[in-house]
């Protein structure tokens, strides 16, 4: 089934599947008008939230409560440091098999899933024993 889809949200998604990484909607609307596309901030939240339902884009909330987009394409996950707010993407994905199995027990369709590991980055583990705060 092929989505019938606005020129703003073949815009969107196809900047969210050049970049490589997660993007706010803010940023969106920015790289946009960047290249000269003429587009307001609620179409773009309008849009992202279309997409989202179609399963094709993906949104992960940080610790700070910002929202992050990702086309649903690349299945990443993070370790992501609670003291200084670092994400570290790390390439495996344990739960694909999960996925299948749950879709053939269920019948329920996934367009993605998140997964995500919070605790402590190396230098925060270092700075917390050396007793004083990161300097970043
Ligand atoms: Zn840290
Ligand atoms: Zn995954």
């Amino acid at each position: 089934m092929k989505a019938r889809r606005t020129r703003s949200q073949e815009r969107i998604l196809t900047l969210l599947k050049t970049l490589n990484q997660a993007v706010s909607a803010q940023d969106i609307h920015s790289d946009l008008r960047q290249t000269g596309q003429n587009i307001g901030l609620a179409t773009v939240y309008r849009s992202l939230e279309s997409l989202k339902l179609e399963g094709v884009v993906q949104v992960r909330t940080l610790p700070s409560g910002e929202s992050l987009y990702t086309s649903t394409h690349d299945d990443r996950h993070h370790l992501t440091c609670l003291r200084c707010g670092d994400s570290i993407p790390i390439n495996e994905c344990p739960v694909h098999e999960l996925e299948e199995q749950l879709h053939r027990s269920y019948q329920f369709k996934i367009h993605y899933h998140m997964l995500e590991f919070f605790g402590l980055c190396t230098q925060c583990q270092l700075a917390s024993t050396a007793g004083n705060l990161p300097s970043a």
